[in-house]
C-alpha cells in the first residue's frame, strides 16, 4: 500500500478490545497479571504482552508501531522528547566508542555529544562536509557510527544518504538519521542503506505545536532490542496522552506536509525576488547546492527554508513586524514559524564559530504553516520593506 493509507491503515486503527476508531489512551501505568498465575488458559489472547508502562503500553504501541511501518523499519520505540531519542539511541554504544557526526546537526544532539556524552567517553568528530571520502578519513579503531542530518538545519545542506551509508557499511558501522525536516513521506533513510532513523515527532509528526515527542526506528530486530533495552532501562519514555496526541497528528502528516511544502516553495520564491533578501536556502529553488542530489533521495523539498535579509536591521525588522509568522522556536506545526538562530537555536555557539558557519545575524529560518499562501507573501513583504 502507499503511505496515505498506511497513515491511516497500519493495524491499529480499530481497538481489538472494543472497535473503536479513535487510538483509545491507555492511561495506566501497570496491568493485571493475574491470569499468569492462574494458568487456566482464560487470558484473552495479547492479555499478557504488558506488565509495566515504562516496558510497553498500548497506546504508545500503536504509535511506534505506525511509525516504524511509514519508515519502513523492523520496530519504533518512543521518547518523551526528540533529544531523548536520540540520546537513548546514542546510550546503545560504550565509553571509548567513537561516532562521526556533522558540524551542523541539530543543536540539541550537538549539546548531548559535546557535554552530556562527552563526560560518558563517548568520543566523536564533527565533520564539516559529510562525504564517502570525509566519512571514510575520519574512521578509527573504536569508530561505531555515522550520524547524519539532511536536510540540515538552518542552512539546509544536503548529504547524501546512499552513499554515506554505503561508506560507513563498509568500515561496520551503523549510520543513524535524523529524519525531523523530511518525515518518511518525503525521505525514507532506511530504504537508503540507514540502519536507525531518529525524529523529534514534535515537529511535523505531531504537527500541532501541542507535544514533545521522539521517536527511532531500528532497520533490524537486533539493533531493535539494543535501543529497546535503553527505552526500558533508562525510561525516557512517552506518556499515553502525548503518543495519542503524536499518533493523530500523523493521520493528517500527508495533507499537511503537501500543503506546507507548497506554501515553503511559494514563499521561497517570492523571497527570492524581494530586494531586501540577499539569498533564500531551500532544496526546492534550482540554484539551492545540492538540490539535485534532494531531488533525487526524497520527494520534496520540504516546509523548511531559510534566508539572509542585506542588514541584522532588516531581520529584526522582519521578526517584528511581522504578524503572520510567530518568532519563536521549533517548525513543522499548523502556524507558521519564524526562528533567528543567532538568538534561538544557535546562540550557544560562540560568535566566531557561527561566521564561520554562515549562521549570521541576517539569518531567518521559516516553518511554512497551513495559513493561505497569499496572505504569507504579503505579510512577509509588508513586514520586509
Ligand atoms: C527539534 C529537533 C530535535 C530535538 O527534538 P525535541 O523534540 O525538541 O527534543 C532533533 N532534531 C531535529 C532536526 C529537530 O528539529
Amino acid at each position: 500500500m502507499k503511505l496515505a493509507t498506511l497513515l491511516i491503515h497500519n493495524g491499529h486503527e480499530t481497538d481489538g478490545a472494543t472497535g473503536a476508531l479513535g487510538t483509545p489512551v491507555y492511561q495506566t501505568s501497570t496491568f493485571d497479571r493475574g491470569p499468569d498465575f492462574r494458568g487456566d488458559g482464560t487470558a484473552p489472547a495479547g492479555r499478557l504482552e504488558y506488565d509495566y508502562a515504562r516496558s510497553g503500553n498500548p497506546t504508545r504501541k500503536a504509535l511506534e508501531d505506525a511509525v516504524a511501518l511509514l519508515e519502513g523499519g523492523d520496530g519504533g520505540y518512543a521518547f518523551s522528547s526528540g533529544v531523548a531519542a536520540i540520546a537513548s539511541v546514542l546510550g546503545i554504544f560504550q565509553a571509548g566508542d567513537h561516532v562521526i557526526t556533522a558540524e551542523d546537526i541539530y543543536g540539541g544532539s550537538y549539546r548531548l555529544l559535546n557535554t552530556w556524552f562527552k563526560r560518558w567517553a563517548l568520543q566523536h568528530t564533527a565533520l564539516g562536509r559529510v562525504s564517502p571520502e570525509t566519512v571514510r578519513a575520519a574512521i578509527r579503531p573504536e569508530t561505531k557510527a555515522l550520524f547524519i542530518e539532511t536536510p540540515s538545519n538552518p542552512l539546509l545542506k544536503i548529504t547524501d544518504i546512499r552513499a554515506s551509508c554505503a561508506a560507513a557499511r563498509e568500515a561496520g558501522l551503523i549510520t543513524i538519521v535524523d529524519n525531523t525536516f523530511m518525515t518518511p513521506l518525503l525521505q525514507r533513510p532506511l530504504e537508503a542503506g540507514a540502519d536507525i532513523v531518529v525524529h523529534s515527532a514534535t515537529k511535523f509528526l505531531g504537527g500541532h505545536s501541542d507535544v514533545l515527542a521522539g521517536i527511532a526506528v531500528t532497520k533490524t530486530r537486533e539493533l531493535g532490542k539494543r535501543v529497546y533495552a535503553v527505552q526500558n532501562t533508562f525510561g525516557a519514555v512517552l506518556g499515553p496522552w502525548d503518543s495519542f496526541l503524536v499518533a493523530r497528528g500523523i493521520k493528517t502528516l500527508k495533507v499537511r506536509v503537501e500543503t506546507q511544502q507548497a506554501t515553503a516553495s511559494r514563499l521561497a520564491d517570492a523571497l527570492s525576488r524581494h530586494r531586501n533578501v540577499e539569498t533564500v536556502y531551500y532544496p526546492g529553488l534550482p540554484g539551492h547546492t545540492g538540490a539535485e542530489l534532494h531531488a533525487a533521495q526524497a520527494e520534496g523539498p520540504g516546509a523548511v527554508l531559510s534566508f539572509k535579509t542585506r542588514t541584522t536591521e532588516q531581520a529584526f525588522a522582519f521578526l517584528g513586524r511581522t504578524r503572520l509568522a510567530a518568532p519563536a522556536v521549533s517548525l513543522g506545526g499548523v502556524e507558521t514559524i519564524a526562528s533567528y538562530p543567532v538568538r534561538m537555536s544557535h546562540a550557544a555557539i560562540p560568535p566566531a564559530e557561527r561566521d564561520r558557519l554562515g549562521i549570521s545575524g541576517t539569518l531567518i529560518r521559516i516553518s511554512a504553516g497551513l495559513e493561505d499562501a497569499d496572505d504569507l507573501i504579503e505579510d512577509f513583504y509588508a513586514a520586509l520593506s
